[in-house]
């Protein structure tokens, strides 16, 4: 028979972004210093295929610290952690490594030196992530606002917050977050903005190319994990820029051939910051094996952001 032809484009940038690729590399050079004998604070990065990978080679995933024997070597994972769990680290005796990424701790500090300098701080993010609850456990007391939803102003007590700031969680929507912070702009005319962007290079990056492509597509596959923000992000920035049929899949196993439009001719894909790019490569063979595919990446910019790894791991190509 013969096959149905389609063209596939392939966003780029998609996949590791800089952050996770050293959270992974962390817990590897971790595994090799300590002798396989590794604990791991939730989940190192959103995705199960990478928890699973790193989990073969001996790492131990806990949710809390008192599943950590005493005096054990314990990794924070690349979303970052309040400052509680650093000082409960302490108080076990446990030898941590902070895999939290370079980009989250510069959120981190602003937080801090915010507070310190008598700031009320409103931070626009998702309720419930560990990202979110890393940073709002920076500080003490009730010195920081959590900002979801538009709604969520109604809540906001103005009088308390006229010496205020704002951040943002790394992972959100660029044009989601640009809306929320006029409307907050509107209320707080004085608010201080962050000194930097706080949405990563790698979130805006990702997005930008899953836009290029969206015009372009019948439907868009987003590999990603679903407590994944960014690739959870990928498929609404996909949807508003006209490609209806986004769906977020965690791998080739996730897709439902049955609901591919029958009278498809062109898919996009891409994937999350913290899915593999093997995960790619087994759809678009999946798609082969299906169809006859034309294959197309459109790349919208170059990345070529490392981060150091922290000083107790020094690989032998970094020396
Ligand atoms: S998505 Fe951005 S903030 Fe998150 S790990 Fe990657 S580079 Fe860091």
């Amino acid at each position: 028979m013969t096959k149905q032809n389609i063209t596939i484009f392939l966003a780029r940038p998609r996949g590791f972004c800089a952050g996770v690729t050293r959270a992974i590399k962390i817990v590897e050079e971790a595994l090799a210093l300590f002798g396989g004998k590794v604990y791991v604070r939730h989940e190192i990065v959103h995705n199960a295929h990478v928890v699973k990978d790193l989990e073969n080679k001996g790492a131990i995933f806990v949710q809390e610290l008192s599943e950590v024997p005493e005096g054990s070597p314990v990794i924070f994972s690349a979303h970052g952690v309040p400052l509680s769990v650093i000082e409960d680290a302490k108080n076990k005796g446990l030898q941590t490594i902070d895999a939290t990424c370079p980009l989250v701790e510069k959120v981190h500090t602003e937080v801090k030196k915010l507070s310190k300098s008598g700031y009320k701080i409103i931070l626009i993010g998702h309720a419930g992530h560990p990202e979110v609850i890393g940073t709002m456990g920076q500080v003490t007391g009730n010195s920081l606002f959590l900002l979801e939803k538009p709604e969520d102003l109604e809540r906001l007590p103005l009088k308390e917050y006229s010496k205020s700031a704002y951040v943002t969680q790394t992972t959100l929507s660029i044009d989601e977050t640009t809306d929320i912070i006029k409307k907050l702009k509107n209320k707080l005319p004085e608010i201080k903005s962050p000194e930097g962007k706080n949405i990563c290079f790698a979130t805006t990056n990702r997005q930008a190319a899953v836009k290029a492509i969206a015009k372009k597509c019948d439907m868009i596959l987003v590999i990603g994990s679903p407590n994944s923000s960014n690739s959870k992000r990928l498929v609404e920035v996909a949807r508003s820029e006209g490609c209806e049929k986004s769906l977020l899949v965690q791998d080739v196993n996730e897709v439902s051939w049955d609901k591919i439009p029958s009278d498809i001719s062109s898919l996009g894909i891409t994937a999350g910051a913290s899915a593999p790019e093997y995960l790619v490569s087994e759809l678009l063979e999946a798609f082969s094996k299906r169809y006859n595919v034309t294959l197309k990446e459109v790349k919208t910019c170059k990345e070529n952001i490392r981060f150091k790894l922290p000083a107790i791991l020094t690989p032998k190509e970094t020396k």
